[in-house]
């Protein structure tokens, strides 16, 4: 299994599929063709699909600047292509070719060059199962914790000391900024609202609920307006794992450290749902972005409330197991409806699921491993329309509606 810095990536949202992974690619392409007189990318399946409500178009204009970029939005089947985020560039100098390179954004913004596969970083753990990794813990009588320092070395403490304070400032500026969302939709910013919002008679727990939602639309909200944030594992799920962090440290008062800590369990858990299921909405659907933020977002806060590594597990899979099934079908392509909301939802879900894994340990019957690989079976027999297309659900019925508004 590849390393946990690889999962938390700092960069504009809205989208790590739609916009870090082919930024990235760009980025490669024009340093390996300076010399073009003009480029052309074409995008295949949902990067076609929703490429404009996500910025694809906008951010490979930018990358690939000044030399002049037509983007193609093809209407390929993606069943001909390996992976639904599929691009294509091409270099010319008048009318010759003279380089193309095939990519695939695979979420979280990572992507795979054709032929070029070996590039990928190489793996720093060995197990590659939850089973594996427990199985090990055990034997060495080593916590989650110990095993991720085991493995990267003790500065994973440093880079993740700063990957959560950089989670921490996405979250305060989410929470300063009101107005409108960019792209069109309207979608009013509702962070700060939350978080001012308060009654006389308010019970201490309603607040707290409240103050979880406040910090993942803050974040979300941040994604949403090309903000930078972090991967948490993707942009579109990026409010998950820092609002239910916020709302601890907030409460308990943890120091930065202990916060590396469990970002380091919550990578794990990332980190195993990437590499043996999906992280991508337009592969999986919602449950590999919502349900992955949820599982690691518990695991997470196990960690800071020292549960062991059964519950740890435990609370992983519950998080998961009630997102699967999830659909993506954000309205106009755009990261917002129903994105936003669902980070809270899924950041009150994480607090539920560590609180329940906490009181059933001993019960359990499903492993973290199983519910994974269903994740993935389930991801991959769902209608190409529920996967990151915009082309059925709340998309398909939201743009019929307006366009029954505006009398098409
Ligand atoms: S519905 Fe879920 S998977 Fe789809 S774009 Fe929104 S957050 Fe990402």
């Amino acid at each position: 299994m590849k390393s946990i810095r690889d999962l938390y990536k700092v960069g504009k949202g809205p989208s790590s599929s739609h916009t870090m992974g082919p930024e990235r690619a760009a980025r490669i392409f024009k340093q390996e063709n300076p010399d073009a007189e003009r480029y052309e990318v074409t995008l295949y399946g949902s990067l076609a699909l929703t490429g404009v409500g996500h910025g694809t178009d906008r951010v490979l204009g930018e990358v690939l600047a000044p030399t002049p970029t037509e983007i193609i939005f093809s209407q390929k089947d993606p069943g001909d292509l390996r992976h639904p985020n599929t691009l294509d560039f091409a270099a010319y100098k008048g009318e010759e070719k003279t380089a193309s390179m095939r990519v695939e954004s695979i979420g979280g913004g990572d992507i795979v060059i054709e032929g070029r596969e070996s590039a990928e970083p190489d793996d720093v753990y060995p197990e590659n199962s939850f089973a594996e990794i427990a199985q090990y813990c055990r034997w060495r009588y080593i916590s989650l914790r110990e095993y991720v320092e085991l493995n990267e070395g003790p500065e994973i403490w440093d880079f993740l000391q700063t990957i959560w304070r950089t989670m921490r400032a996405e979250v305060e500026e989410g929470l300063e900024a009101t107005g409108i969302l960019p792209g069109g939709l309207n979608v009013q910013r509702k962070a700060r609202y939350l978080y001012e919002r308060q009654h006389a008679q308010e019970i201490p727990q309603v607040r707290e609920l409240q103050l979880v939602c406040a910090y993942a639309f803050a974040a979300a909200e941040q994604n949403a307006a090309n903000g930078t944030i972090v991967t948490a594992p993707t942009c579109g799920s990026c409010g998950v794992v820092p609002a239910v962090l916020m709302y601890l440290q907030g409460k308990y008062h943890y120091s930065d450290l202990r916060m590396a800590h469990a970002l380091g369990v919550a990578g794990i858990i990332g980190n195993l749902i990437r590499r043996n299921a999906s992280i991508s909405g337009a592969e999986c659907g919602c449950q590999a972005e919502i349900g992955s933020a949820c599982s690691m977002a518990a695991a997470a806060m196990c960690e800071l409330m020292e549960f062991p590594i059964e519950q740890i597990e435990y609370a992983a899979e519950i998080a998961m197991e009630h997102h699967l099934g999830l659909t993506c079908d954000p309205i106009c392509g755009l990261v917002q409806i129903p994105c936003i909301e669902r980070n809270a939802v899924a950041a009150k879900r994480a607090i539920d699921s560590a609180n329940l894994a906490h009181m059933l340990v001993g019960t359990r019957t499903i492993s973290f491993d199983m519910v994974v690989r269903t994740m993935y079976e389930t991801g991959i027999s769902m209608n190409r329309a529920f996967r990151e297309t915009s082309e059925g659900g709340l998309a398909k019925l939201y743009s019929r509606r307006a366009g029954q508004t505006l009398g098409k």
